[in-house]
């Protein structure tokens, strides 16, 4: 039997642009279903890097990842959104009357007004290093793509890989975790933060990180679980190194995914949206967050929040094309409950 749900706006990702979107929308007591390929919410937050602090949400001059999810989520609670979780959004269809059905791949159909598309990266997948036998290794027996739980690595020895902000960032924050941390580049100088670079830099300085420049991993070993790798120069000399886990950091390619198809206006694989509203080029569906373009896009979680306040009042006008919409500030009439 199909699962049908029946809301106001279909948000498509639950990451924080997507869940901040609930609350203005709630605002306008508009009712939202967010739904999310991963079973969990938060989007990269979550998925990414949620032990990691965050300094640029206003307000708080540190917060960490997973506890903004957290306060995000309590914050739309008056709301009473529903979820699906675990699930990729596929299609949707136009019906006679403006409205939409947004369908995923387990089959479950959301009945909607308006769809906002809150994908971020899209299905985003760990590139990975050309190493034989690496995948051996996966599903918690030493090579990780990204760190979920710096805890994992407690007292660990670890490699870890990459010249960019995640290996800077991680060799940084797992050094105060781990029992050893060597950071292995293939390049002389970082493509990450310049302070980034110094910070890793005075850490090695201090014996706290070693440092492998102009080298790469080429091999893993062990038996059951990964126990050592082979560090290769670029001159050709090797260094066998044992380890309890390796971490090759090289990025995430994103991938549309399924929205790419919709026949959506797209620049470099992004929606393009009008700033006005936040609105694509289909009447109806708006695209917030790390998956819209426009002059001076910042991928900045400040700035789809922002989008999201736009757009819900875009949305509200789309709805009710009669109503007029009056500016209320949260401080004067509270939160209102849905
Ligand atoms: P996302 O967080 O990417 O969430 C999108 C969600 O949509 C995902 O959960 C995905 O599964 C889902 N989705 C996609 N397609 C579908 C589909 N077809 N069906 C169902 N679900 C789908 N930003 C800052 O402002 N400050 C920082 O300090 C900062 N640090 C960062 C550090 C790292 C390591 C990284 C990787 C990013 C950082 N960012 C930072 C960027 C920030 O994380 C993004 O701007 C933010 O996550 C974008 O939020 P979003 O809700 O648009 O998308």
């Amino acid at each position: 039997m199909t699962n049908s749900i029946s809301t106001d706006i279909c948000i498509i990702g639950a990451g924080p642009v997507g869940l901040f979107a609930v609350f203005e929308a709630g605002l306008l007591k508009l009712r939202c279903h967010v739904v999310d390929a991963l079973p969990q919410v938060g989007g990269q937050l979550s998925e990414i890097y949620p032990k990691k602090p965050i300094y640029d949400i206003p307000g708080y001059p540190s917060v960490l990842a997973g506890e903004l999810v957290d306060n995000l989520m309590r914050q739309i609670e008056p709301f009473h959104p529903t979820f699906t979780l675990g699930e990729r959004v596929e299609g949707y269809q136009k019906l006679d009357d403006g409205t939409f059905r947004v369908t995923t791949i387990d089959g479950t159909e959301i009945l909607c007004k308006a769809i906002a598309i809150a994908g971020g990266l899209g299905s985003f997948e760990p590139r990975k290093p050309a190493i034989e036998r690496l995948d051996s290794y996966e599903s918690g027996k030493g090579v990780y793509y990204m760190v979920r739980d710096p805890e994992t690595f407690r007292d660990q020895r670890l490699v870890i890989a990459g010249g960019g902000d995640s290996a800077l960032d991680w060799t940084i924050f797992l050094a105060n975790i781990a029992k050893e941390v060597t950071l292995v580049h293939r390049g002389t100088t970082f493509r990450g933060a310049a302070d980034s670079a110094e910070k890793v830099q005075a850490l090695h300085e201090a014996g706290r990180v070693r440092l492998v420049l102009s080298s790469n991993v080429t091999h893993v070993h062990g038996d059951e679980a990964l126990e050592a790798v082979t560090i290769t120069a670029n001159g050709g000399d090797t260094e066998s190194l044992p380890v309890d886990s390796f971490i090759p950091l090289f990025g995430l390619t994103p991938k549309l995914g399924p929205i790419g198809e919709w026949g959506l206006e797209l620049e470099n694989d992004a929606v393009k949206v009008n700033t006005l509203d936040y609105s694509t080029s289909e009447s109806g569906i708006y695209a917030i967050g790390d998956i819209n373009t426009y002059p001076g896009k910042l991928k900045l979680i400040l700035c789809g929040f922002h989008e999201a306040a736009l757009m819900a009042q875009g949305i509200y006008k789309h709805i009710h094309p009669d109503k007029k919409y009056v500016l209320k500030y949260t401080t004067v009439n509270g939160v209102p409950t849905l």
